[in-house]
């Protein structure tokens, strides 16, 4: 019985995702995971956005739920890599390319953004469909995630992940402040202050 209760226990990190501001929130992640066990699972209630995730794990976090997967494709919208892809858009009528050229789901490979764009203004299958391809995205982030932890390569797929969602550099304020806490030096992945902008260059070039 002992070994039972050993093996069942996880932890739960309740009570967010309710409205605080980003700062609070993972500042508050943080502190739960720091003064847990380290040997048991820790889950982030009702978390949450692709970028939540990711800073998340990198405070130690291992699992999430969340209905935004299937309730952003409700309203049209489909994750990628990049961040966002909003369906209903008329540049979305005459877009032969899939939603994601580099996704591997099923619709990805069979349908077209524009196919898509005409559904998800009158017919439920657009939903569907987006909600597919949003579950493989958020799949196929938790198993890069896990193996790259696993190979040790954590930091280098939270910069990729970064690189993609931000490629201006315009990285949140919170996000920077969390991964310095977790230890991960993302400021390849920021972009300096205009002033500083040739020594930036010139440091990257060395
Ligand atoms: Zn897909």
């Amino acid at each position: 019985m002992a070994d039972l209760m050993n093996f069942v226990i996880c932890y739960a990190i309740g009570g967010l995702s309710g409205g605080e501001d980003k700062d609070s929130f993972w500042r508050i992640v943080a502190q739960c995971t720091a003064a847990l066990p380290e040997d048991k699972p820790r889950y982030v209630m009702g978390v949450g956005y692709p970028l939540d995730i990711v800073v998340c794990s990198a405070l130690g976090a291992d699992m999430y739920d969340c209905v935004y997967p299937t309730r952003t494709a409700r309203f049209g919208t489909a994750l990628v890599p990049e961040g966002v892809l909003k369906l209903k858009h008329k540049a979305m009528a005459s877009d032969e390319r899939p939603i994601d050229p580099t996704c591997p789901c099923m619709v990805c490979k069979n349908y077209t953004r524009a196919y898509i764009h005409c559904l998800v203004t009158k017919d439920a299958m657009g939903s569907q469909l987006l909600s597919y391809h949003n579950l493989s995205y958020m799949m196929r982030l938790s198993k890069d995630l896990h193996m790259s932890i696993v190979e040790g390569q954590f930091p280098e797929f939270v910069r990729s992940f970064l690189r993609a969602q931000f490629p201006k550099g315009d990285v949140p304020e919170w996000v920077c402040n969390a991964m310095e806490v977790a230890g991960i030096d993302i400021s390849a992945c920021c972009a300096p202050f205009p002033s500083s902008m040739n020594d930036f260059a010139e440091e990257f070039a060395a």
